[in-house]
């Protein structure tokens, strides 16, 4: 990581900012160290060249948002945490997730270490190895994706975030940094991009990624949790979140930060799937007062909806049909 980011990197307990400890040093680079808070002297490691401002009990590789709110450690797909939780009842799922809540709260601990192994592979694929294997390379590094094509909601989707004012983008949920990677690569203004990721061998994609475009020097990906994200207040320009709402438990929490964290004016521009993941899900589904409990995507008008309750206004919400026939929507939030 560069020292610059500091700017906009605040503790993930108090938001306050935090000074840096560095142990080694490349090129520029922060390659090991430790962040300490100014305020309240909680301490998060850099390890790999990546800031990881995470508690304890969030560092994870992706599992299903469903089991996750169910207080549930163990790895599961949607498939399968959608039979656990059809075997549960939802009476007994609601009472899991405010469990697994009242246990949340007590955990206040950041996470100072990080396995070894995760960093292997963090470190592993920041080389680039990984993303070379197989036809990896093909799929996943080719830049501008589906060049040209001015109908394809995805290249409207970027196009549209970097009409924003952009001296600072934060990217939210950034996956395995596809869509931050090509912000990174069409918008050449923009002076420092943040992406945060909880997934942490995906920081090295991300970061590789930034590497292969040439935008090392203003990028950033971060280990952290989109629902306590480890941003200052009011630092940053325009938020971006490519298809990753389905994939979070705690929504709610997750856009009032997106608020905290953006300047008055900002935008905070999504491209979602207009359902939920399954149908049981929706609003009106066979379990959608458990979706309301664990706080997950049921579907883009109560996103909407939620995101004016927390200060938002729409400016736009347009609809995409992709090419399986499933819907999409571009929204626009001005905060
Ligand atoms: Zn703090």
């Amino acid at each position: 990581m560069r020292k610059a980011v500091l700017r906009y990197l605040g503790c993930p307990g108090c938001r306050s900012e935090l000074a840096v400890e560095e142990k080694r040093k490349w090129k520029g680079d922060i390659r090991s160290g430790t962040l300490v808070c100014r305020n309240c002297g909680l301490e998060y490691p850099v390890t790999a060249g990546r800031p990881v401002l995470l508690w304890e009990n969030a560092q994870r590789e992706w599992t299903s948002p469903i089991s996750e709110a169910m207080g549930i450690e163990e790895y599961r797909t949607i498939d399968q945490s959608m039979k656990e939780l059809f075997s549960f009842g939802e009476k007994r799922a609601i009472e899991l997730v405010r469990e697994r809540d009242h246990v949340n709260t007590e955990v206040f601990e950041s996470l100072k270490s990080i396995p070894r192994s995760v960093v292997g592979k963090m470190k592993y694929r920041e080389s680039g190895k990984w993303m070379k294997t197989g036809n990896r390379r093909e799929r996943l590094l080719s830049f501008p994706w589906k060049d040209g094509d001015k109908t394809d909601s995805f290249n409207i989707f970027m196009q549209r975030i970097a009409s924003t004012k952009t001296d600072s983008i934060l990217d939210i949920a950034s996956g395995g940094g596809f869509a931050v990677s090509h912000q990174a690569f069409v918008n050449t203004k923009v002076k420092q991009i943040l992406a945060v990721e909880r997934d942490l061998k995906s920081l090295g994609n991300i970061q590789y990624r930034f590497k292969y475009i040439g935008s090392e020097s203003r990028s950033e990906a971060v280990g952290g949790d989109v629902r306590k994200l480890p941003v200052r207040t009011e630092v940053i320009d325009t938020a971006m979140m490519l298809a990753a709402l389905p994939e979070i438990s705690g929504v709610t929490l997750m856009i009032r930060e997106v608020f905290r964290v953006l300047k008055e004016g900002g935008a905070f521009v999504l491209l979602i799937s207009e359902e939920p993941m399954v149908t049981e899900l929706r609003v009106d589904g066979e379990f959608g007062r458990f979706a309301a409990e664990a706080d997950l995507y049921t579907g883009y008008k109560k996103f909407e909806s939620d995101s004016e309750l927390q200060g938002f206004s729409v400016e736009s919400s347009l609809r995409f049909e992709d090419k399986r026939g499933r819907m999409r929507r571009l929204i626009s939030l001005k905060k």
